[in-house]
């Protein structure tokens, strides 16, 4: 889950790193009457779901109130990489002397969380990345021990960041208290700014939580935003379902995230796209799968579906059940291949007989007729 840069930087607050005062606008006037408050130069930044907000127009500074309420206006509904901005964080403007970059990652290769930090912070960090990856220091963590405070400071020095070394350490450990402590799988600070005055201070600030540690920061599930996500994700979430869009046209729908992901593989190997990966989850009564299918029939590229079930505490007639209500009620109007397996696959196949459903005896055979529906424009 994403969090808005003025989200993330509450957070880092919390761990004690210095963020610049700032509050949220959702009109031009409300940025003004932030702007005349700190009765100082301030900086208005769209708060999107994406990067890059500076190069696209998205942040800009404002020396008086009047100034702040025009370049918010010409803020507000920019569209930044397909996201449209519907508000603006009011900051102070901080008195840049320089720039850096300090990420943390989580490394699959080093199984470590891993520091990166960068001199050459700023808005160009991509192409540094990408054209001088030496720039970038990268220092796995030990998770044991955390990010201890002379680790830090010996880390600063090698990256070559100059300015208040103990500062610059303080806000690295606090960012790793802070990675550790929301469960977060990406947090950066870009830029890490040292001011002309000498103090150290977070300008911007990225942090991606955990999807699966969620259940365990309930204050900051509520953060989550429908608009960040496809609205179907957000439909299928509320019905409890694992939901990704994908690119394809086949709807998929299965029970177990590994039978939906070989699923997904057989459908790909056939020469089809999968639109969407769906698991129902174990033991779905007839509703649920009526509601998954509803789910699925929804997405306006899906020209087919695939229901793959291995009936284990999952009952074949029961989700035979929801296919046929969804039929019933007109949900399910698009070519539906089946195959069923396992517990009361008899009755399933029993209750569909005679029905617009496609059965297979195996996954495979499924996969291949559903695309050759689904390519070949039906049977
Ligand atoms: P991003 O482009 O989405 O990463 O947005 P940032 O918040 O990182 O802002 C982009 C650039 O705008 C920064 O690298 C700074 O150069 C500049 N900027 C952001 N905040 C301030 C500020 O408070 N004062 C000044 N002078 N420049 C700022
Ligand atoms: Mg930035």
């Amino acid at each position: 889950m994403n969090l808005h840069e003025y989200q993330a930087k509450e957070l880092l607050a919390r761990y004690g790193i210095p963020v610049p005062p700032g509050r949220v606008a959702y009109t031009a006037d409300e940025a003004k009457a932030i702007a005349s408050e700190y009765g100082d130069t301030v900086v208005i930044k769209a708060q999107v779901h994406t990067g890059g907000r500076g190069k696209a127009g998205g942040v800009k500074l404002a020396k008086t109130p009047e100034e702040a309420r025009e370049k918010a206006s010409q803020i507000l509904g920019l569209n930044i990489r397909g996201f449209v901005t519907k508000k603006v964080l009011v900051g102070k403007a901080v008195d840049i002397a320089k720039e850096y970059y300090a990420g943390l990652i989580l490394d699959r290769v080093t199984q470590r969380v891993v520091l990166m930090l960068s001199k050459e912070g700023g808005v160009d960090i991509e192409e540094v990345a990408a054209e001088r990856p030496q720039a970038i220091l990268k220092y796995p963590i030990n998770p044991a021990t955390g990010l201890r405070p002379f680790e830090a400071r010996e880390l600063v020095k090698q990256a070559g960041l100059e300015g208040n070394l103990g500062k610059l350490a303080g806000v690295l450990v606090q960012l790793y208290q802070a990675y550790v402590g929301v469960d977060a799988s990406t947090a950066e600070i870009n830029p890490l700014v040292v001011t002309a005055q000498g103090e150290v201070v977070a300008a911007d600030a990225k942090i991606v939580l955990d999807d699966n540690a969620l259940y365990r920061h309930p204050d900051l599930s509520r953060l989550r935003e429908a608009e960040a996500e496809h609205p179907l994700e957000v439909e299928a979430s509320n019905y409890g379902f694992a939901y990704v869009k994908l690119e394809g046209s086949v709807g998929i729908i299965g029970n177990g995230a590994g039978l939906v992901m070989y699923t997904l593989d057989l459908v790909n190997r056939s020469g089809g796209k999968p639109a969407n990966f769906l698991d129902i989850g174990g033991g779905a009564k007839a509703d649920v799968v009526y509601n998954a299918i509803k789910v699925v029939c929804k997405d306006p590229d899906v020209k087919g579906i695939f229901i793959n079930i291995f009936g284990g505490i999952t009952r074949a007639d029961e989700v035979a059940k929801g296919v046929i209500q969804a039929m019933n009620d007109g949900i399910l109007t698009k070519p539906v291949a089946m195959r069923v397996a396992g517990t009361a696959e008899e009755e399933a196949k029993k209750l569909l007989e005679g029905k617009p459903v496609y059965m297979y005896p195996s996954s495979i055979e499924a996969a291949k007729a559903i695309v050759e529906m689904v390519n070949g424009g039906g049977r």
